[in-house]
């Protein structure tokens, strides 16, 4: 693709944020991270040049390629997959804007442990299973408030700002919308929370519809 078709993509996918955001409310704002994992860093300075500055991978390993490649461009960077304990120290190197998939308990203590000894603090999403989906990670929305305040209160250099869900895996358009529901239900009740991280490309009209206010697209910016 050429930086035209990368401009042609980009500005359509505006205008769908756009039309969905303001269905909500004026001063509803809508973040685009572009989900760059199947795309190389020459797709990723094509779409920057256009004025697109935040990017995210879910491998640690691509992350730090793709950053390290680019790294005299000044992009945001967003981690957004499973993050292994053995990746952990990987992942902080980088230094990524956001995290978005915080899962598990213990995963938010080897983190807090790891981030107290490099002195660090990092921005961080829960993940919430909202459709409580076998294969999908995260917390059950049941107890995410809990765990949420527990992590705030033990894990002080984990910076919580707010969830992260998939959509539920359906074709049926009123359960990946009850999912969405879900997680933003669960997000309004937060202490202090401002990210509501949710949509991807097949359904983030629907995300922002219900209170997305990050979305999370790949396929639809970086067309194969
Ligand atoms: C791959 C991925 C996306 C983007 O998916 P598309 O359907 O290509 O937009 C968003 N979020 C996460 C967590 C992903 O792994």
């Amino acid at each position: 693709m050429t930086e035209l078709d990368y401009k042609l993509h980009l500005d359509d996918v505006i205008r769908r944020v756009e039309f969905a955001r303001i269905r909500v409310s004026g001063h509803h704002i809508v973040k685009i991270v572009a989900i760059s994992k199947y795309s190389t860093s020459s797709d990723i300075e094509k779409l920057y040049k256009i004025g697109q500055r935040a990017y995210g991978e879910n491998k640690v390993q691509d992350l730090k390629v793709k950053s390290t490649e680019l790294d005299e461009l000044p992009l945001e960077w967003h981690f957004v997959g499973n993050l292994q304990k053995n990746k952990i120290n990987n992942l902080l190197d980088i230094d990524p804007t956001l995290f978005h998939s915080l899962d598990s308990l213990e995963l938010a203590y080897e983190l807090q442990k790891k981030l107290e000894a490099k002195d660090m603090t990092l921005d961080t999403l829960m993940q919430i299973n909202s459709a409580k989906e076998e294969s999908k990670h995260g917390f059950m929305p049941e107890v995410a408030s809990d765990i949420y305040a527990k992590i705030q209160l033990e894990c002080p250099n984990i910076n919580l700002r707010g969830v992260m869900s998939i959509g539920a895996h359906s074709d049926d358009q009123d359960v990946i919308k009850k999912s969405f529901e879900t997680t933003h239900n669960i997000y309004k009740e937060l202490e202090g929370a401002t990210i509501c991280s949710m949509g991807m490309s097949g359904d983030f009209e629907m995300a922002i519809e219900c209170g997305s206010n990050l979305v999370r697209l790949g396929s639809v910016l970086f067309p194969k």
